[in-house]
């Protein structure tokens, strides 16, 4: 079969590679892609977000499959256009789009369909959001409506800090998506990714994993997209994945159907473990990078034929998917200055150099330049990625990986697994 692969970052060349290996797959083609892909696919330089154009590229390569990697092609409704075209699509349309794109909608969505999360405030104006602070405990969260790749949530300790972080989204730092914030009660707990997919109708769980949100080492700094994730993570306890499936999956599936946008592809729950349950963070309306790394790495079974079973309503024919019996890990190197004003430009030698089967070097921003040489383009550049029989022997190959990656104006944490790891 013919596949489409939207997107360009780490988790589109994890996806990438886990497809490409698929024998199922005759021609293989990502847009925009990025230069690491290219060893698995064919590149087409069409931006994530050009729906006619990518309608195009779908007709003309006859695509049996697309594959929505990134949220913004779900925001931009690609989904909708896909199913209006009769293209089978791995992704969903637009409005369910919503419950990653506005933190507001999915508040509203949690109390309409009693899913457990924090209490909140939605706030029209910098007024609204500094009276709403009163009503919670410090440490304050405030958080940007809209997308904001994961650097529009700000977790104040104290209030004078809130109340800047207030001033700054209504001022404009994280644009639109800052014209409405939501203030809402911080969870106490530990946090975890976990993975489901849906063809419409039937749900099926499809892997978790731990990140690591903060710039550095030690849970410091601020947020940012995800510095390193791994799988298993032992937060993810039987007990707490049935209850994550009972209380947040399927009530969301259920809900996101009755509002009349069946859902078709991955759902994202991010989640605290509180004392008292799974509570939700957010959805994301599609794999999670860095998470997507490491269950690919994991993944035994082929991912293909799920793809597909969710793009045709077959979920329902399909087993559960098999993971290896190891541990995998994701460490991000980013340019120096992530997540605030990352260098741009930095060389980069010896990331394609073969470091071995159990270990995946995947291109998130990157660029070749006039002459070849691979630089930095993007936030986050590299994910080194392996697999072992323990999360510590994978954790030493990704590491031992890096310090053969030549890339001065780079930096990753070097604590990625703390917790699994003591
Ligand atoms: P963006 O909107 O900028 O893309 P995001 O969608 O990644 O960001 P969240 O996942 O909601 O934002 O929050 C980012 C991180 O902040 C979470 O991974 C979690 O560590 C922390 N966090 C968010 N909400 C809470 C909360 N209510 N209590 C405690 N920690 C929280």
């Amino acid at each position: 079969m013919n596949i489409l692969l939207v997107g360009s970052g780490g988790r589109e060349h994890a996806l990438a590679w886990k497809i490409a290996a698929s024998p199922l797959v005759k021609r293989l083609v990502a847009a925009p892609g990025n230069p690491g892909m290219a060893a698995q696919c064919e590149v087409r330089s069409v931006a994530a977000t050009d729906v006619p154009a990518l309608v195009a590229l779908a007709t003309e390569i006859a695509a049996d499959l697309v594959v929505i990697g990134p949220e913004s092609a779900v925001a931009v409704g690609l989904g909708d256009a896909l199913q209006t075209a009769g293209i089978p699509c791995f992704g969903p349309v637009a409005q369910a789009g919503q419950l990653e794109s506005s933190k507001a909608f999915t508040k509203a969505f949690t109390d309409r369909y009693g899913l457990p999360t924090s209490a909140y405030a939605v706030c029209e104006s910098a007024d609204d959001a500094k009276r709403a602070l009163d009503r919670f405990e410090p440490p304050y969260v405030i958080k940007a409506d809209g997308l904001a790749a994961g650097k529009g949530v700000v977790i104040a300790p104290e209030r004078g800090e809130a109340e800047a972080a207030i001033d700054d989204a209504f001022g404009g730092r994280f644009g639109a998506a800052g014209a409405r914030v939501v203030v809402e009660e911080f969870l106490e707990g530990e946090i975890g990714s976990l993975f489901a997919l849906c063809d419409g109708k039937n749900s099926m769980l499809f892997g978790w994993a731990q990140d690591h949100k903060r710039a550095f080492d030690g849970d410091q700094g601020p947020n940012t997209g995800g510095m390193g994730t791994y799988s298993p993570a032992p937060v993810f306890t039987p007990e707490l994945v049935e209850q994550v499936r009972t209380r947040l999956v399927e009530p969301a599936f259920a809900g996101i159907a009755a509002d009349g946008a069946p859902y078709r592809g991955v759902l994202f729950v991010e989640l605290m473990a509180t004392k008292t349950g799974p509570k939700l963070v957010e959805f994301n309306v599609r794999f999670g990078d860095p998470e997507c790394q490491v269950l690919m790495l994991r993944l035994e079974s082929d991912l293909v034929p799920y793809l597909v079973a969710c793009a045709e309503g077959r979920l329902a024919e399909m087993p559960p998917p098999v993971w290896r019996d190891e541990a995998a890990i994701c460490v991000v190197l980013a340019a120096k200055g992530y997540p605030d004003q990352p260098a741009a430009g930095g060389e980069i030698r010896g990331a394609d150099a073969d470091f071995g089967p159990d270990v995946a070097v995947f291109h998130a921003g990157t660029r070749l330049d006039e002459v070849g040489v691979l630089r930095a383009a993007g936030g986050r550049v590299l994910n080194v990625c392996a697999r072992a029989a323990t999360l510590r022997e994978a954790r030493d190959k990704a590491y031992a990986a890096i310090a053969q990656i030549d890339f001065p104006d780079g930096f990753c944490r070097t604590d990625i697994g703390w917790r699994a790891l003591g």
